[in-house]
């Protein structure tokens, strides 16, 4: 005899193909009707969950969920159940909006949280510039020190990336009075 799903019920031969099973599923009990071996609403509201049917069952009706259920794969069922049990959920807490109100409400924290973003990003971009002035005007600072010979060598660019110490700010320094860092 083959057996009614996972929870492991036991059940009786009935009425001609029908294999009536003793404990109910959530579906059946709460319908109060008796759970045949292929009951369709069995694999998706076991007896240990009777919330998760009554909540589907006040939203869209016992008859309504056995009807999408046959119109639907095997395959597809379980998301299909989950779904009418999110949307029940949402529905009864907010009856004008259901899940749309969850997801409106989303929207806008996506919207606020886009907005903060786009600020912090124009704040890093200010103190980014605010930082480039500051070395610049530093850089200009130090250059007065560095002897001018040594600074149009050091920026045409072929010493640039080289950390490199002047030892002096004699206007006759040469690369002789640099030492490489
Ligand atoms: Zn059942």
């Amino acid at each position: 005899m083959a057996s009614h799903s996972s929870n492991g019920s036991k059940h009786l031969q009935g009425h001609a193909s029908d294999v009536v099973v003793v404990t109910p599923c959530g579906a059946c009990k709460m319908l109060r009707r008796r759970c045949v071996e292929k009951c369709i609403l069995a694999p998706h509201f076991p007896p240990t969950e009777p919330l998760k049917f009554a909540m589907a069952h006040r939203v869209f009706g016992a008859s309504n969920i056995v009807k999408l259920l046959q119109e639907l794969k095997e395959s597809e069922r379980a998301d299909a159940v989950s779904s009418m049990v999110y949307e029940a959920n949402a529905r009864i807490i907010d009856p004008v909006y259901g899940s749309a109100g969850t997801i409106f409400q989303l929207q806008n924290q996506v919207n606020e949280l886009h907005a903060q973003l786009a600020k912090a990003k124009a704040e890093i971009f200010n103190m980014n510039c605010q930082l480039e002035v500051m070395v610049s005007t530093e850089m200009c600072r130090s250059s007065q020190t560095i002897s001018h010979q040594s600074f149009n060598e050091f920026e045409d660019g072929s010493f640039s990336s080289i950390p490199c110490v002047y030892l002096d700010d004699d206007q006759d320094s040469s690369w002789d009075n640099i030492i490489w860092a």
